[in-house]
């Protein structure tokens, strides 16, 4: 796990200025534009997957920006309405304004919330790093009672994580369980592999075992993926697995195959390289993909 990559100047430059590093973005990321990310949803939906859209942008310092984040993600609830698209969009607090004001990105969700109910559609909120837990809780839980269409992922690795699902599950909607993908204190988290691996599986048995909130199962871990399944047999209520775009597409493809939902994130958007460090740190491999690929192809 690992959170921003900060001083990495010229690291960054080598991944978005080169065609290796642009190639290993297009393996995660629809494209740049809602157009490329529409086209990649319509196969998607095609295929038997449903889909999350995710505007790519976070870390936004000016109210500005936030704004102009809010109007792209209506144009997409918009394309989605009139494409019949089915899926919703995913957001992050911090790309519609939580690190300038909570105000601004409360409003900013209720006025998301409120399209996307018009469309017939849900917002996702994404969990970004613990100095934005409390603070996105909180804001999910007011648009959550007001609007009833959203949905929060939480982070397995959060030490607080079983107290918010206390509090969460009442609320409806749906919570889309994942890892973690920060690097974070021991205080506040759980930091080996195994304890996180232990925890995701009691936090998972909580949701299905509730009524009301719909779990949205995030992971590509096999052993999880095949307890979810066990759980899944004795569940009366509606779930989903979710998974992310590039990442092992022949599991996902056999879970549909299967007649499991499953909701693909889709990224698309030009602000590709903080998702990109993620998607890097989960797994070295893809690094040293694409370091062979820079040195041969340069
Ligand atoms: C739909 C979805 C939404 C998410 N939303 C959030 C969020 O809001 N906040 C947050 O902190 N995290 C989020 N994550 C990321 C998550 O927290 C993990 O960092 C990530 O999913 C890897 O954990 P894993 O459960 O797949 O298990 P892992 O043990 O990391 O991976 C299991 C297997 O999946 C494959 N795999 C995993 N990651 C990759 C990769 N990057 N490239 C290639 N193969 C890979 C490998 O084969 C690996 O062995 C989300 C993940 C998903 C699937």
């Amino acid at each position: 796990m690992v959170t921003g990559v900060t001083g990495l100047g010229p690291v960054r430059e080598t991944i978005t200025g080169t065609r290796p590093g642009k190639a290993l973005a297009r393996r995660f990321v629809a494209g740049d534009t809602l157009d490329e990310a529409v086209a990649v949803a319509r196969t998607l939906n095609a295929d038997g997957f449903q889909v999350s859209l995710d505007l790519l942008g976070e870390e936004v310092h000016d109210k500005e920006t936030a704004l102009a984040a809010v109007d792209r993600y209506l144009e997409c609830l918009d394309r989605i309405a009139t494409e019949r698209l089915d899926a919703n969009i995913a957001v992050k607090p911090t790309h519609l304004g939580l690190a300038v004001a909570e105000e601004l990105a409360a409003d900013s969700i209720a006025r998301l919330a409120i399209r996307a109910s018009e469309v017939g559609t849900t917002v996702t909120i994404d969990m970004e790093d613990s100095r934005y837990t409390g603070g996105t809780v909180d804001m999910y839980a007011l648009a959550q009672e007001e609007h009833g269409n959203l949905g929060l992922a939480l982070q397995a690795c959060m030490k607080r994580t079983p107290a918010d699902l206390e509090r969460l599950i009442p609320l409806g909607g749906h919570i889309r369980l994942c890892k973690g993908a920060y690097l974070e204190p021991p205080e506040v988290a759980l930091t080996t592999k195994r304890q996180i691996s232990i925890a995701y599986a009691d936090q998972l048995r909580s949701l299905m075992a509730s009524s009301g909130v719909m779990p949205a199962i995030a992971t590509h871990d096999d052993e999880l993926i095949e307890l979810a399944v066990e759980l899944a047999a004795s569940r009366t209520g509606p779930f989903e697995f979710q998974m992310l775009y590039g990442v092992r597409p022949d599991l996902q493809r056999r879970l549909v195959a299967e007649g499991f939902p499953l909701r693909v994130y889709l990224p698309f958007g030009s602000e590709w390289y903080p998702y990109l460090t993620r998607r890097l740190a989960e797994r070295p491999a893809n690094t040293w993909f694409f370091v062979r690929a820079l040195l041969g192809g340069r």
